[in-house]
């Protein structure tokens, strides 16, 4: 089995859990981004949510990406790690006031917004601070990602997003704001999406909405197509990296921009899920009556994915070369989904060896919790150790 490349004798120092992110790995990823979108009319927000780590953030920032918020504290965040307001978005579907005050005061360059009555509010809020605030509606529409269905947001009848039978009141409404100024549509169909065609059926319904809005006499300077753009969880040592090329290209090629029209994406976990790793100890082994249990001290409350959809991560033992013997790799915490595999191949684990959950840069420590009041998971990067 291939290993990823550890600094094993500098990690049997530290406490565990932590995660580890590998710097190096980061930046050739967003270099391999850059170079698919320069000196194109495209424009990339990086999705805050997948990782807020500050030191992840300013790497992030300093390739001149913008940011994709869904809260006020995320972007807060984002400008504090060097983000600019004039590219940082804001979507979600539950804005509170104070939440829209920070973008308006922040001046940010646009609201994905995703219903009529945060339009309102939004007009309301604008106008009493003498703004103008740029806004895209989040369109829902309606194509199948083909993922988890938690993490599908792209149907009908999904919290998200407004539902083209409502464009022409949306309209009428954009009429009555005066303090709102229409950027243009935004959509968000998913993530962890690894089937290239989703996005093509997504393409389709871009050019059909943008035909729609020219009808109407609009014209769109900004068409947002969102995030979801998969990765490879069973080979992070094979493929490290999404195929930014195949992806980008596929926009390129099913979009036509209109003159002087932006294409935008917001990429969370293609951008970070391949740099990190949650390591941790195994404490014991235990024999069950048909299965070994590997029982380490990192749990779902350090990678809550494996618990909250199924979501597989590869896993290694680290420091331990003997050979492979099957386990089920489970978490310390009063939870049976405490589960990060189940019937592994791994080299025969011992007590105090290192265990590496790859790929696991994306919704992991940004989701850790304090469930059995237990500690947050620290983090080291690659160039401090
Ligand atoms: C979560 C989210 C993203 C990023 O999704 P990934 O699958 O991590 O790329 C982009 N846009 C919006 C609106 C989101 O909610």
């Amino acid at each position: 089995m291939i290993k990823g490349i550890f600094p094993v004798e500098k990690f049997k120092q530290l406490d565990t859990p932590f995660y580890y992110y590998d710097i190096e790995l980061l930046r050739a990823t967003l270099q391999a981004i850059k170079k698919e979108t320069e000196n194109k009319r495209f424009h990339v927000h990086y999705a805050v949510k997948a990782n807020a780590n500050p030191r992840i953030l300013k790497e992030i920032a300093a390739f001149g990406f913008g940011a994709d918020c869904v809260s006020g504290n995320e972007i807060l965040a984002a400008m504090e790690s060097g983000f600019t307001p004039d590219k940082i978005v804001f979507a979600g579907v539950g804005k509170s006031d104070r939440e829209i005050e920070i973008g308006l005061d922040n001046d940010i360059f646009c609201f994905n917004v995703e219903s009529i009555p945060e339009l309102e509010v939004l007009n309301t809020l604008a106008s009493a601070k003498g703004k103008t605030a740029r806004v895209a509606f989040r369109i829902n529409p309606n194509v199948d990602a083909h993922t988890h269905k938690y993490i599908t947001t792209g149907l009908t009848e999904n919290k998200f997003g407004i539902n083209e039978q409502d464009l022409p009141r949306i309209l009428e409404v954009m009429k009555d704001s005066s303090n709102l100024q229409l950027t243009g549509i935004h959509f968000h169909i998913g993530s962890q999406i690894t089937d290239l065609k989703s996005f093509e059926d997504l393409c389709v319904r871009v050019k059909e909405l943008q035909e729609w809005f020219n009808t109407q006499g609009i014209k769109l300077p900004v068409i947002n197509v969102g995030g979801g753009l998969g990765i490879n969880y069973q080979h992070p040592n094979h493929i490290p990296m999404a195929d930014f090329e195949s992806y980008f290209r596929l926009f390129e090629k099913n979009l036509q921009l209109q003159p002087n029209q932006e294409l935008h994406f917001e990429l969370g976990r293609a951008v970070v899920a391949p740099c990190g790793s949650l390591i941790s100890r195994v404490l014991f082994v235990k024999e069950g009556i048909q299965k070994k249990f590997l029982i380490v001290d990192a749990g779902m409350t350090d990678l809550i994915r494996p618990a909250l959809y199924q979501a597989f991560h590869h896993i290694e033992n680290i420091s331990s070369e003997k050979g492979p013997a099957l386990y089920d790799v489970v978490g310390p915490i009063c939870e049976s989904s405490d589960v990060f595999a189940e019937q592994i191949m791994l080299d025969e684990s011992a007590r105090g060896d290192l265990i590496a959950i790859r790929s696991a840069g994306a919704y992991g420590e940004v989701m850790a919790s304090r469930y059995n009041c237990r500690n947050l998971p620290l983090s080291y990067f690659s160039d401090q150790l």
